[in-house]
């Protein structure tokens, strides 16, 4: 079984301010710092952290050899990866006080995905090997249909949720993992069991985590229902807090884990996250969720 994460690849400035910025409004930050980021790429890097292989497809520039280089260096094999004449995607990061986030994107290469790409692609992978994906990177649509018919079981993560997202089948997917927002933006509900249970109840082969923030997770299948606490940590930063999860939680499940432990250890390794600053930098490694567990169960 082999994991393929398709996703985007970022630069992330990441700036400390007072508050997030508002409309018509002009705010001095208090500092800026460059991290390699993108939900494609902290979702591969949380992958390998966890101690899975994973394969790492999409789009960067010229001038994206840094992503490229730390992919590399955390163990992610970059052997799909494309190097195209678009500028790398970046984002601009606002952190404030408490730790809330605010992200504005440059896609730039995260929108250069053909589907001959795709096809090239998949044509290495097969039934019951992983994939991965979010909402930075052109042709999901394509990709999804694709990796349903070759049988692939498709991990979605709707982040971020536009209306892009309506296009995709959630029937095709095997697991989908979505935050409160996006879990009331698809839905069009805003009672979080109501909208689990009726995503259950349109899309039964479905699996469906949603996370929580400091409330936790849930998951939910054919109607059967799992909850798991967060754990209590400073929150620093919450950038990665779900990537993190969700790529722990795969992990878990890859090497045959039970959901419940799955969910546990992700859980665990998002509150370390948490507690940390940056993107990618900020995601624990294997090792460190171990030691995490000992002092906090
Ligand atoms: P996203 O980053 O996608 O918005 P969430 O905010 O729901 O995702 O966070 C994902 C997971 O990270 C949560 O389910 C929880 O396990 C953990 N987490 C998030 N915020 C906190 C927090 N303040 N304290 C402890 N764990 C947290």
């Amino acid at each position: 079984m082999k994991i393929l994460n398709f996703g985007s690849c970022n630069i992330d400035y990441v700036y400390s301010v007072e508050h997030i910025v508002i409309p018509k409004e002009t705010i001095a930050s208090k500092s800026m710092q460059r991290f390699v980021g993108g939900k494609g790429l902290n979702q591969s890097v949380a992958l390998a952290k966890a101690g899975s292989e994973v394969f790492h497809a999409g789009c960067i520039g010229e001038d994206g050899i840094i992503l490229s280089e730390y992919m590399n260096s955390v163990g992610v094999n970059t052997k799909y990866l494309k190097t195209v004449s678009e500028n790398t995607g970046h984002a601009i990061i606002q952190i404030d006080e408490s730790g809330q986030n605010g992200i504005l994107l440059f896609p730039g290469a995260n929108n250069c995905i053909t589907v001959e790409y795709i096809d090239r692609v998949l044509n290495d992978f097969a039934e019951g090997d992983f994939l991965i994906i979010q909402n930075e990177i052109n042709n999901l649509e394509y990709l999804v249909n694709c990796a349903f018919e070759k049988g692939m079981k498709i991990f979605f993560n709707p982040a971020p949720y536009n209306k892009k997202i309506d296009r995709i089948s959630l029937d095709k997917i095997y697991c989908l993992i979505l935050n409160e927002i996006e879990l009331f933006a698809i839905t069009n509900e805003e009672d979080i069991e109501k909208s689990i249970r009726l995503l259950n109840t349109n899309y039964p082969n479905c699996r469906v985590v949603a996370t929580l923030g400091e409330k936790g997770s849930v998951y939910c299948y054919k109607n059967k229902m799992h909850k798991q606490a967060a754990f209590k940590v400073k929150a620093v930063d919450t950038t990665a807090a779900g990537d993190t999860f969700m790529d722990y939680f795969i992990s878990g499940l890859s090497s045959n884990e039970t959901t419940q432990k799955a969910l546990l250890t992700a859980s665990m390794a998002a509150a370390i996250t948490v507690s940390r600053s940056g993107a990618s930098p900020s995601i624990p490694t294997k090792k460190e969720v171990v030691e995490f567990g000992f002092k906090n169960q």
